[in-house]
């Protein structure tokens, strides 16, 4: 037997009992000629303590800083106790140790606060993995997705794996895909999602299934994504999409009282696309705190300032508490507008002073009724600094989101310890693609139009007005979840392909599997599909999902421990069929 006990485990009530424990040596102290040790599992850390006795076997088989060791010996009060441990109250008086494995000086402390950079941790993943810290995460992703399967398994879901070697059929991001040597020449695909799969399970009759799953992307990674990545995917059948933000809210509810213990109150907030835009400059608002942006087009515009008229849009924000800013700080935030990732070309501001005046940075345009007009918009108050950004109507929402998001942050009303989340609804169907010039699905080629909307399908000059049967959930800033209600026609799918630019003739070819299954007796039915790792992250009160996953992938896509991806043996390329192009 390794061990009686484990390092977590000893306390007053074992005293003078014999026992035998197992695990590393995270610390060596030496007082005199007593050496102390702490030994630490996976449960926690004992103390250990080495009399003179045994100092001759320590000459010779000397203890280090990760040894894998055994000792026996017998629980002991301590004479000065570590109120931080469970365990401070006791030590083992050891009166005998065995090496079970020596271990090299480990490249960086294994300890909280490490002094390990991220490259080093992530080659030594294995030993970042001892952390405290890092296996505390790793604790909680269990426990989010125990708490996660207890919810969904009490309301009859049922979880049913799906395939990852399936077809490529790209759709948002691209797929990686796996040469088949059985098939030359031919390929698997790696799943985006098992989108297809669980509503093929819907027209099978398995009317709840769930399932975590990993899912596979091959994006360009911006930060903090993953290639790999894992979902609770969930799909059902006879539902509307009231019957889906139900069940999954009650979800998200239990999950956060099991976790964190919060209970929220009422039902979540629910907020329009059209809504979410407007007011927050972008589809995951987070609503923390207020600070909403104001559009003042009719305001502001044909006054003679040219900035403003050559704009698009205009829009503004009252930042609480403000008006004090120094020279200083407005240049900067001017400079922070202007960085590329922002990419405005310049900030105008209005402080709105405690005593009632107003001071703007375009006095020579605006007097100060004109000034108290844009204050009443904005529903600023006195000492509140509004600022104002104007120019391309995407860019500058998108810009004034960000500024906003920033603002909230230096003023302190991001609390990591403050959860809000809320649904965002009525999704446009169709989002236009710059790049590629053409129409694609906003959330996917399987989400349904809007029942009264589905006659605008026929106008391409309609699509942009087309909403769908489509949902997100967002936490603080950061979208947790989304799915929709499908389409299980076929020739409501045919439309929906037709519309994307699939000719009859390719939408066959990709989704001729799932267009003849509709033929078959399909369910109503809809779904939706949670960021497992992000919300893991959020519930945990960390920014990255890295820290979540045992072995993450860093920014470039690679495994920086085992060195993947990397070249394969000529044997196994030529098996393949495939050639490299040097
Ligand atoms: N499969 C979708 C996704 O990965 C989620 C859903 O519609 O259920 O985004």
């Amino acid at each position: 037997m390794y061990r009686t006990h484990t390092c977590g485990e000893l306390r007053m009530e074992q005293i003078g009992q014999e026992v035998t424990l197992a695990g590393w040596i995270q610390t060596v102290r030496k007082f005199g000629s007593i050496n102390f040790f702490d030994l630490r599992d996976r449960y926690g850390i004992t103390q250990l303590l080495f009399n003179e006795s045994l100092n001759d076997k320590l000459d010779a088989q000397p203890l280090g800083r990760e040894f894998v060791v055994q000792v026996t010996g017998v629980v002991t009060e301590r004479t000065s106790k570590n109120k931080n441990i469970p365990t401070g109250d006791i030590e083992i008086t050891v009166s005998d140790y065995k090496i079970l494995n020596a271990a090299k000086t480990p490249p960086f402390t294994i300890t909280d606060d490490t002094d390990g950079g991220d490259e080093l941790r992530m080659k030594y993943r294995y030993l970042d993995l001892r952390r405290n810290a890092v296996k505390q995460n790793l604790e909680l992703r269990y426990a989010v997705g125990r708490a996660a399967r207890n919810y969904l398994h009490t309301r009859n879901f049922i979880d049913i794996e799906t395939p990852f070697l399936i077809n490529s059929t790209p759709e948002g991001a691209r797929d990686f895909v796996v040469p088949s040597r059985m098939n030359p020449n031919q390929f698997y695909g790696l799943p985006q999602s098992p989108q297809t799969f669980k509503q093929l399970l819907m027209v099978s009759g398995y009317d709840r299934y769930y399932q975590i799953v990993k899912c596979f992307r091959d994006e360009d990674l911006r930060a903090d994504r993953q290639p790999e990545f894992t979902q609770i995917d969930c799909e059902m059948s006879f539902v509307e999409q009231e019957d889906v933000l139900n069940v999954f809210e009650g979800m998200m509810k239990y999950i956060f009282k099991e976790i964190k213990g919060i209970a929220f109150e009422g039902d979540f907030p629910r907020m329009t696309w059209d809504d979410a835009m407007e007011y927050y400059g972008n589809d995951k608002p987070d609503i923390r705190f207020d600070m909403k942006l104001v559009n003042l087009n009719d305001t502001v515009k044909q006054k003679g300032f040219k900035v403003f008229d050559d704009a698009e849009l205009v829009v503004a924000i009252a930042a609480p508490g403000c008006s004090e800013y120094t020279r200083k700080q407005l240049d900067e935030l001017t400079e922070w507008v202007k960085r590329p990732q922002i990419g405005m070309s310049g900030l105008i501001y209005v402080k709105y002073n405690t005593d009632g005046t107003l001071k703007s940075s375009v006095d020579k345009f605006f007097d100060e009724q004109q000034l108290q007009g844009w204050a009443q918009k904005c529903q600023a108050k006195p000492g509140d600094l509004i600022l104002v950004l104007a120019g391309k109507e995407e860019r500058t929402r998108k810009a004034m989101s960000e500024l906003r998001l920033e603002m909230g942050e230096r003023l302190g009303f991001r609390n990591k310890d403050e959860y809000k989340p809320l649904w965002v609804i009525d999704f446009p169907l169709f989002e236009y693609a710059e790049e590629e010039n053409r129409w694609v699905a906003r959330h996917h080629p399987f989400t349904a139009p809007k029942p009264e909307q589905i006659a605008l399908m026929d106008d391409m000059s309609q699509y942009a007005n087309i909403k769908a049967n489509a949902y997100d959930i967002v936490l603080n800033g950061t979208e947790i979840g989304g799915g929709s209600i499908r389409i299980f026609q076929r020739d409501l799918q045919q439309k929906m392909f037709a519309a994307l630019g699939m000719s009859p003739e390719e939408a066959e070819r990709k989704f001729g599997f799932l267009l003849g299954a509709f033929e078959y007796g399909a369910p109503p039915h809809g779904g939706i599909a949670f960021g497992f790792d992000r919300l893991c992250s959020l519930l945990g009160g960390s920014e990255s999902i890295r820290d979540f996953i045992a072995f993450p992938k860093n920014n470039h896509g690679r495994d920086v421990m085992m060195d993947a991806p990397a070249e394969i043996s000529q044997a196994q390329l030529d098996e393949l069929k495939i050639s490299l192009v040097k």
